[in-house]
């Protein structure tokens, strides 16, 4: 039996009230250009569902891509049948005999969002499974843990039915939520915390701190292929601005007493960051910082150095154990490239012994011995921004919209 569509769950956007509208749009928008290399396929968007319509295009790879999409709840391969009890039949059989092998078990499970159907569905349970039960010999009923769940939904306009859910990603639909800046390392941290970001909606550039010649073009090359990665996920291109950070940092590292120049140093990159952010309209800045996994990450620290700011910083890592975060990292295919070995900017500049509890008054005065502003806003003049596309991106895809 060939299925003719995939009907999409949504899930959590179904209960955004009167925004359902926009993010429908952009659920529709992430489908169409996940689903781009299938000119045929046709996307009707619903307030409650979404039906890709195959026009034979092959489901299984569609199904594939649909698994990635922040937004799916789950989906299902379906056919469209018109509401009529013979033909209703006819294509419930001609389902189940394709899926059922030797020995099987069934249950019907209809829902009737409309109840203007000659069937209710205590009506669709007994003439359809009767009518399958006389038809395929050996079949058998077990309502409990069946091996095929015929479902049966019976909508104003037609009745769909399926035999299979497949649960999407979840989360929200990429850009649905605004705009928040990364700052993305080159390490397993800041990538899994991008990727999280994506997932509940928030559209992404990357700021990545780069200090020639302590830092060499391979680490850049790296952040360069991360982004690659989020980009993929993301399907569309990302922004990654590159800083140098250079002058800073030895500025740093001749005016700030050694232990605490790693507080300054983390002051320095968030200032920087915010200014970048405020030049591109984005509300919030995301770090891969997780409580407690080094120096620069204890309660203190982050106490000292959120100071600079006031602008929301997400930290979607900060509550987990490096271990769970290692295993998204693997599962989005980024870990190998974080693994690769480099030279980050600041470790290189790190001290033997930084502060684990820096002070905001020490940390203050220390600073004011110096006016770090005119380096500040050198690195934000001079900051290269890539604009990266995922490896598959075509130019062409842009003018689906
Ligand atoms: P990661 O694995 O993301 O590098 P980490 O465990 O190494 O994190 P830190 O090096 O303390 O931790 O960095 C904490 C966060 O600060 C990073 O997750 C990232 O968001 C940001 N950060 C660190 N270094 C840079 C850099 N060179 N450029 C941009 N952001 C950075
Ligand atoms: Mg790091």
């Amino acid at each position: 039996m060939n299925y003719d569509r995939i009907l999409i769950r949504y899930g959590e956007i179904s209960t955004k009230g009167r925004n359902r509208n926009k993010f429908v749009e952009k659920l529709r928008k992430s489908v169409k250009i996940a689903l781009a290399p299938f000119p045929n396929i046709k996307i009707e968007a619903g307030r409650d569902r979404m039906y890709v319509l195959l026009n034979g295009e092959d489901g299984i790879e569609i199904i594939e891509k649909l698994q990635h999409i922040f937004g799916i709840q789950s989906f299902s391969p379906a056919i469209k049948v018109e509401r009529d009890v013979e033909a209703l039949k006819h294509s419930a059989l001609e389902l189940v005999k394709s899926l059922y092998k030797e020995g099987q078990t069934f249950k019907v499970t209809p829902r009737r969002s409309d109840k203007t159907f000659v069937l209710n569905t205590d009506g669709i349970n007994r003439t359809i499974g009767g009518f399958l039960l006389g038809n395929i010999p050996g079949l058998r009923v077990d309502v409990r843990n069946p091996d095929i769940n015929l479902q049966i939904e019976v909508r104003s306009e037609a009745i769909y039915l399926s035999c299979e859910n497949i649960l999407g990603p979840g989360g929200l639909p990429v850009g649905s939520s605004g705009k928040a800046m990364l700052m993305l390392s080159g390490g397993i941290d800041s990538p899994v915390a991008g990727f999280m970001a994506m997932k509940r909606g928030l559209e992404i550039e990357a700021i990545h701190f780069f200090s020639p010649p302590y830092t060499s073009e391979r680490a850049k090359a790296k952040v360069v292929d991360l982004t690659k990665k989020l980009a993929e996920i993301y399907g569309s291109s990302i922004k990654l601005h590159i800083v140098p950070f250079t002058n800073v940092q030895q500025a740093i590292r001749n005016q700030i007493p050694e232990n605490y120049s790693m507080t300054t140093t983390r002051r320095m990159m968030l200032l920087i960051a915010d200014e970048i952010r405020n030049k591109e309209g984005a509300l919030a800045i995301i770090t891969g910082e997780s409580i407690g996994q080094v120096a620069s990450q204890t309660l203190e620290s982050m106490f000292t150095i959120n100071e600079v700011t006031n602008t929301p910083i997400l930290r979607p890592l900060i509550m987990m154990d490096k271990t769970d975060i290692i295993k998204i990292a693997h599962e989005i295919d980024t870990l190998e490239i974080s693994n690769r070995p480099y030279e980050d900017c600041c470790t290189i500049f790190v001290p033997a012994s930084p502060k684990t509890k820096p002070r905001r008054e020490k940390v203050q005065r220390y600073e004011s011995y110096f006016d770090f502003n005119p380096l500040i806003d050198e690195a934000v003049q001079e900051v290269e921004t890539l604009i990266i596309q995922p490896v598959e991106q075509k130019s062409e895809f842009d003018s689906l919209f």
